[in-house]
């Protein structure tokens, strides 16, 4: 399968790794939108929101608890901070690999869209 982020979690593509687990890859953006600017992928494909089912979702919550702990690991726990995963085009999803956002870092901008 060609899919950007499957060959980052491989290591064919290189990534600036922050966090790494059995079912979790975490790394950061290359093109940064806060000071902090993490995304939070699954290692198997799914290639977006609209493909969460009752079978593969736990990985979405596992995903939000590394969330947690990345945010307060990189210091914005208590300043604050959101995850974001865009699914199709009116969202702009660039990456059909599912992944999360983590920003934070600054005051983020309060319109949702
Ligand atoms: P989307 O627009 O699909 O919600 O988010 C895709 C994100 O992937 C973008 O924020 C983009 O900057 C990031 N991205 C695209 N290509 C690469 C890459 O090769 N390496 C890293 N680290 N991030 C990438
Ligand atoms: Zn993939």
């Amino acid at each position: 399968m060609d899919c950007l982020f499957c060959k980052i979690i491989s290591g064919d593509i290189p990534s600036a790794k922050v966090y790494e687990d059995d079912t979790v890859y975490a790394f950061k953006d290359i093109n940064p939108m806060a000071p902090v600017h993490i995304l939070i992928v699954p290692k198997t494909h799914i290639s977006s929101v609209n493909d969460i089912t009752a079978e593969n979702s736990t990985v979405v919550s596992h995903i939000f608890e590394v969330a947690a702990i990345l945010a307060k690991d990189l210091g914005i726990s208590e300043s604050g901070y959101r995850v974001v995963s865009n699914c199709g085009a009116d969202a702009g999803q660039s990456v059909f690999h599912l992944h999360f956002h983590l920003l934070g870092g600054k005051q983020l901008k309060l319109e949702m869209c």
